[in-house]
């Protein structure tokens, strides 16, 4: 599993948002505390972020641990965005390891990253996926028409369907809004007059968190969260 958040509001640096909290991506990257899958996140790491003026995100990734990235840490108290994503990767076994299988990936104006594991044969091969990973692959499947909240919903239960094994907890994001989805691992969300914060696990241990059950769909805005339901597969009509 790897660990991800997203972060739409005020802007704030990214050092911020992924190195300083006591509990936050760079902590996760070598010490997790819901991580059901894998002890760490050190088979790279990366941010995303969309800025006024520019259309598509800018993205900085690597295959690096995020603990040894000393020029990003140097860089970051000064970049600034209200729109984030970034994410630190725990590689699935037999998986690339080069930065092009980091999250998030990438296309228009959203960013993607996906923690869990897919069977690739489940999901149609695109010339779009940046990489052969696994969620590489499933982010150009997910990222093939212009995702909304229920677009997101029936691909997860789509490809669960077919890969029963999958775990596909994804977050999204496109400047506007984060889409997020339960599917296999845990996730938490804070809503404060500064914005909104999702993330696999809350970064600090301070009030406001609110834990996201399994199998559910998120869609947070600067204004409000909506946490609904997502049946597994064979439990609808
Ligand atoms: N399957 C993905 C990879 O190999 C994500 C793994 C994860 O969530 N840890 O990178």
């Amino acid at each position: 599993m790897c660990r991800h958040l997203a972060w739409l509001g005020e802007p704030r640096s990214l050092a911020d948002l992924v190195l300083a909290p006591e509990h936050g991506l760079l902590r996760q990257s070598y010490q997790p505390r819901r991580q059901s899958h894998g002890l760490m996140n050190a088979d790279g790491w990366g941010v995303g972020f969309h800025v006024p003026g520019r259309d598509e995100p800018s993205r900085w990734r690597s295959s690096r641990p995020l603990w040894s990235a000393t020029s990003f840490a140097s860089v970051a108290p000064v970049l600034s965005s209200g729109s984030v994503l970034a994410a630190v990767r725990s590689a699935t076994a037999g998986m690339p390891l080069d930065e092009s299988a980091a999250a998030p990936f990438a296309r228009g104006r959203w960013l993607l990253s996906h923690n869990g594991r897919v069977e690739r044969a489940v999901l149609p091969s695109s010339a779009e996926a940046e990489s052969v990973c696994d969620s590489a692959v499933l982010a150009a499947h997910v990222l093939a028409e212009e995702p909304t909240a229920a677009r997101l919903g029936e691909v997860v239960r789509d490809v669960a369907g077919r890969d029963p094994a999958a775990r596909l907890s994804l977050l999204l994001l496109d400047g506007e809004r984060i889409l997020a989805t339960t599917w296999g691992d845990a996730l938490s969300y804070r809503l404060d007059d500064s914005g909104v914060l999702v993330a696999s696990e809350p970064s600090d241990d301070g009030p406001g968190w609110v834990d996201v059950p399994d199998h559910h769909l998120v869609e947070a805005t600067r204004e409000g969260v909506v946490v609904t339901p997502l049946d597994p597969p064979g439990d609808q009509p």
